[in-house]
């Protein structure tokens, strides 16, 4: 599901295109895709412009004049799709955005888990989106040894609980636990100065280096840019979803550990 890269692509699309344009109409006909308040909340934003498309961990925030800000969070399969007014809609269509001059934004979602709310319009985030940790790519040294010190958790549930560090899923908590040579098992408190300094470096790096690929698209192509387009980011996985391949660093093999209930793909030759 999409992660902290996707959903940052997704930003940078949609600000591309849409930023400083007008909305003629939003019309949501999925029932479970607004939930936490009634639909017609979202009549609202007709005829608001579009301020700014911004991002906090795994949630979209676009800000529209006259105060409002529409949460968008994609969770297991929404989409954020561009499309031609004319053109048929997708299966699954929940929700179409249209625009004075500019193309039909339309929200996609098999699994009905994703949705968009109306938030208050606080900075830098609506009480709403406030239970959530740093954002994963502004997290600094000092935010990650606040989240690990004297945690007796292991470290990929420390990065994949959103309320300490946002953005971070299944994915990229290997892939960065494995740029930094660390057991995703350890205990986040275990971790010397020097080692809290190599997660904090490889974060940064692993989610640049994925946005820059435009994300990871898997097999099941649930994640896919504002265009449709994969993302290329999974061609440089170093051990997600590589159990039983070799190490590309060491050539040993890769192994999927069980980690309470998560699992999570190492080489424990290379992550001490
Ligand atoms: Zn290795």
């Amino acid at each position: 599901l999409p992660e902290l890269p996707e959903v940052e692509t997704v930003r940078r699309g949609l600000e591309a295109l849409y930023v400083g344009r007008r909305l003629l109409s939003l019309e949501v006909s999925g029932r479970r895709t607004v939930r936490r308040h009634p639909p017609q909340l979202l009549d609202r934003l007709a005829g608001s412009v579009l301020v700014g498309a911004s991002r906090h961990g795994k949630y979209l925030l676009l800000r529209w004049n006259g105060r409002r800000a529409l949460v968008v969070h994609l969770r297991m399969s929404g989409q954020l799709r561009v499309a031609e007014p004319r053109s048929p809609l997708a299966p699954h269509t929940h929700a179409v955005f249209r625009f004075v001059d500019a193309p039909e934004l339309r929200f996609v979602d098999p699994r009905t888990f994703g949705e968009l709310f109306l938030a208050g319009a606080g900075r830098p985030l609506p009480a709403e989106l406030s239970h959530l940790g740093t954002d994963a790519l502004q997290a600094g040294v000092a935010d990650v040894a606040a989240i690990t010190r004297g945690r007796k958790a292991p470290l990929k549930a420390l990065l994949t609980d959103q309320q300490l560090i946002a953005g971070v899923g299944n994915i990229y908590a290997d892939e960065v636990c494995f740029s930094a040579g660390l057991r995703p098992d350890r205990p986040a408190g275990s971790l010397s100065q020097g080692e809290v300094r190599r997660l904090a470096v490889s974060l940064g790096r692993v989610l640049e280096a994925a946005i820059a690929a435009g994300g990871s698209t898997l097999a099941d192509r649930r994640y896919l840019d504002v265009q449709g387009a994969a993302g290329s980011y999974q061609l440089e996985h170093k051990v997600y979803g590589r159990a039983g391949h070799a190490c590309l660093r060491c050539g040993g093999v890769v192994q999927k550990l069980k980690i309470g209930a998560k699992s999570a793909y190492a080489c424990l030759n290379c992550q001490r």
